[in-house]
């Protein structure tokens, strides 16, 4: 499973998000801390965000520890939306840069921790890659971002065995999932913090329980079962 972690408030620099903190995405990528499936997050790591409203990407599939130059540009970019992930691929997917989050259709970044089996999902012509979160966030942006929550427990209905614990932000909203895996969120005075797991010790986060789906609007936090939850 990955990790992925997203941010929706005041400008901030990437390194503060990704980089800084004692658990961050770059210690996640060798020493996570939930993670119930893998062990590490080495096949490669992505760091998207909102740039006077264009999405911007920096994609690897190498792991993020091992990435001197990033290390040395992320201090310097700063912006209030950001979704970034480091990757554990799963078994048989390819391991290359457009298999790694976040996706994008232009409007949207997008991440997907967990797995599904594509048989389940219908062909996508303009997936960025065959691995199977391409495969599901291009469904996802064909049905629009609006009907999140359905698309995901009508995948998880296909596919029992999948986990769809997804993130997305547009610049103005940020959007998650939580189906089978963590997820935990972190309002601050000047934002919000999702993440597949805490970055810091700080008593303020929040676990999200599993099969919700949270969204966010400037700092209105609205968090709510999808369908198909007992
Ligand atoms: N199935 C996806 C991949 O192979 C995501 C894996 C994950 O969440 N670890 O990249």
């Amino acid at each position: 499973m990955c990790r992925h972690l997203g941010w929706l408030g005041a400008p901030r620099s990437v390194a503060s998000l990704v980089l800084d903190p004692p658990q961050a995405l770059l210690v996640q990528s060798y020493a996570p801390r939930r993670q119930k499936n893998g062990l590490m997050n080495a096949d490669g790591w992505g760091a998207g965000f909102f740039d006077d409203g264009v999405a911007r990407r920096w994609r690897s599939d190498k792991p993020l520890w091992g990435d001197a130059s990033f290390a040395s540009v992320a201090p310097a970019l700063h912006s209030g939306c950001v979704v970034a992930a480091v990757r554990s691929a799963t078994i048989g997917m390819p391991i290359e840069p457009s298999a790694s989050a976040p996706f994008t259709d232009g409007h949207w970044l997008l991440s997907h921790n967990g797995l599904v089996d594509r048989a389940v999902l219908p062909l996508a012509a303009n997936a960025e890659s065959t691995v199977d979160s391409a495969v599901l966030a291009a469904l996802i942006f064909e049905r629009g971002l609006d009907a999140l929550g359905d698309t995901v427990a009508e995948v998880g209905e296909r596919d029992p065995n999948s986990r769809l614990n997804i993130l997305a932000a547009n610049g103005s909203r940020m959007l998650a999932t939580t189906w089978g895996d963590t997820l935990s969120m972190l309002r601050r005075s000047d934002g919000v913090v999702l993440a597949s797991e805490p970055y810091d010790d700080d008593p303020g986060w929040q676990d999200i329980p599993d099969r919700h789906l949270v969204v966010v609007d400037d700092s209105h936090v609205e968090l709510t079962p999808l369908k198909g939850t007992a």
